[in-house]
């Protein structure tokens, strides 16, 4: 079937027969009858490079009403680059059209001209979600008249940490116009906008098997079967400020692990098949919260859980197929952020990580479980965090304290720090301390690279690791980052691994091939009023020699979770 039996109009058909477009790609004959016919919304699975820019721009541009001035179709992409390029092929495919206009408007670019463009009553603009809402707040674009929304690239966009902003943007759309949804992946987030902004759509999907997201990292430890539960508190305790979700196979290990941590004093709850429907909103509700932090489920429980800020999937113990590694891992790293998932394994289900490795892409990091020193030293850290970051107003406390002062006068000062650690850790300290090596030992060509026993691998193998000189005080986010270096660099998000933020600067990784882009393009960048720079750095500090006096997040569970003994 050919473009003009598909049913595109003349003008179009001539610039595509200029352009050497012969025969439909297959997700522009799928895609096409739908889009032309234009009585639903849509969601095309497809990759970029598929052709699917034609296949939501013809019938667009096909539907546009050259008479009336002002936007009737909006396309929201994720990056000043395929803005341009989206908004170039655009006018190549509308060439013959008469009075049809497309205006690009993205971040870091001059806004005024941008608003002249709109104001000469462009129908279609081709938008970056942050940059479209600063226009919204100005009232430079009216949405009032969008007869079709297209969501491009939207697994991206999520990456970017846009959510909020592409929220906005649809409710400020007639109720009544078409959504159309392309990604290559369907993560959770997608799958939310798809529920909540399309109404009943026909859904494509070009083959491609769900990819893993690749701002997450995949790490393995191995024990024997009986050091399974050990294993998961050594991680929990050498991970302060972790908000995680533990998978478990069946209802009555989930109920068993819950049981056994909230016994140790570590905020967490189960989530299975068991529970009432008001018991599954209430855990829902208190772990969305975050006082509870590791929410154990099921797969079946955990099925449409969509909470973002998830820090770390345990599998306690490992999926079956390699399907649903993918979909319990997609529970982390969402908005922009980065996250962890950790499998537990025992050397006998190491031929079961290889199957998942091979089926998802992916590559595990075997990694070495910490010793209760290097725990207790973890834990320490923050707590001493703690105390120099807490708040302190000694008017509150003006009534109390002469006499607490002279019931405590008999202790010099390090006798009274002992006894405030003491306080808190004398139960911890007491369950590390016999602690042995619970590390299955597994002959190093069984893991396929060295075993070291000390956790000294870099983050990402093979990553470049940038310094950034902008941090949590510029009110950024991990999202603001990717699309900062993204705009400037041209390189994709796919291509940025962890990110750290800290509060003056950040660091991030690159995948070493788009390591000269990025120290190319981001010397001297224009930032809100200041100027970005990237420097080489090198890779993070080995996790068993954490620096004393480093600053980490507020640590969780049994310290903070449990009443002191
Ligand atoms: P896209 O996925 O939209 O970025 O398209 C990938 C590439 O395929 C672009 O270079 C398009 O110009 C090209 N392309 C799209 N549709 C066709 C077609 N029907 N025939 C030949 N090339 C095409």
């Amino acid at each position: 079937m050919d473009f003009k039996a598909l049913g595109i109009r003349d003008e179009l058909l001539r610039a595509l027969k200029e352009l050497g477009f012969e025969t439909p790609m297959p997700i522009q004959a799928a895609a096409l009858p739908e889009l032309l016919d234009g009585s639903r919304d849509f969601i095309g699975l497809a990759q970029t490079g598929t052709g699917k820019t034609a296949a939501f721009g013809l019938p667009l541009l096909q539907g546009i009403d050259p008479a009336r001035k002002g936007p009737q179709g909006v396309i929201l992409c994720p990056t000043r680059e395929l803005c341009l390029q989206i908004t170039d092929d655009l006018k190549r495919y509308g060439r013959y059209l008469s009075g049809v206009r497309v205006a690009a408007v993205y971040g870091g670019a001059s806004i005024a001209h941008q608003i002249r463009q709109l104001r000469d009553g462009s129908q279609i603009v081709v938008a970056t979600p942050g940059r479209l809402i600063d226009l919204m707040q100005r009232r430079a674009v009216d949405l009032s008249n969008v007869a079709t929304c297209v969501l491009d690239e939207a697994d991206e966009m999520l990456n970017m940490g846009f959510q909020e902003d592409i929220d906005r943007i649809l409710e400020k759309m007639p109720a009544g116009r078409q959504t159309w949804l392309f990604s290559a992946t369907m993560p959770p987030g997608v799958a939310a906008i798809a529920r909540n902004y399309l109404d009943d759509p026909r859904k494509i999907s070009l083959g491609g098997r769900q990819h893993i997201a690749p701002n997450i990292t995949h790490a393995c430890y191995l024990m024997n079967e009986r050091h399974r539960y050990q294993g998961l508190k050594r991680i929990i305790d050498f991970t302060p400020g972790i908000f995680g979700l533990v998978f478990c196979r069946t209802r009555k290990e989930t109920q068993t692990v819950a049981e056994a941590l909230l016994q140790e004093g570590y905020p967490a709850d189960a989530l299975h098949g068991d529970l009432s429907q008001a018991q599954r909103d209430h855990v829902m509700r208190k772990f969305r919260q975050q006082s509870i932090r590791l929410l154990v489920a099921t797969d079946v429980a955990a099925r449409g859980l969509d909470v973002d800020a998830i820090s770390h999937i345990i599998h306690y113990n490992l999926p079956d197929d390699p399907d649903t590694y993918i979909h319990r891992s997609g529970r982390t790293a969402r908005a922009g952020r980065s996250g962890v998932s950790i499998a537990l394994s025992t050397p006998r289900e190491v031929g079961r990580l290889r199957t998942m490795e091979r089926a998802n892409a992916m590559r595990f990091e075997f990694r070495k479980f910490p010793d209760g020193r290097a725990i207790c030293e973890r834990q320490l850290d923050g707590f001493v965090d703690r105390i120099v970051e807490t708040p302190v107003d000694p008017k509150a406390f003006a009534d109390f304290l002469p006499a607490v002062c002279e019931a405590l006068a008999g202790f010099d000062r390090e006798e009274l720090i002992l006894r405030f650690m003491s306080a808190d850790f004398n139960r911890f300290l007491e369950d590390y301390r016999e602690a042995g090596d619970i590390n299955a030992a597994v002959r190093p060509s069984a893991v396929g690279r060295p075993a070291n026993d000390r956790c000294v691998r870099p983050e990402a193998p093979g990553a470049q690791r940038f310094f950034i000189n902008v941090g949590r005080l510029d009110k950024i986010n991990e999202g603001a980052i990717v699309r900062l270096v993204c705009d400037h660099s041209g390189i994709r998000s796919q291509q940025i691994g962890r990110i750290e933020l800290k509060r003056e600067f950040s660091f991030f990784e690159v995948a070493r091939g788009a390591a000269d882009k990025v120290r190319r393009s981001l010397k001297d960048v224009p930032f809100d009023g200041r100027r970005v720079q990237v420097k080489d750095a090198g890779h993070k500090r080995s996790l068993n020699k954490p620096d004393r006096f480093r600053k980490t997040r507020p640590g969780i569970g049994r310290l903070e979770g449990r009443v002191s003994a």
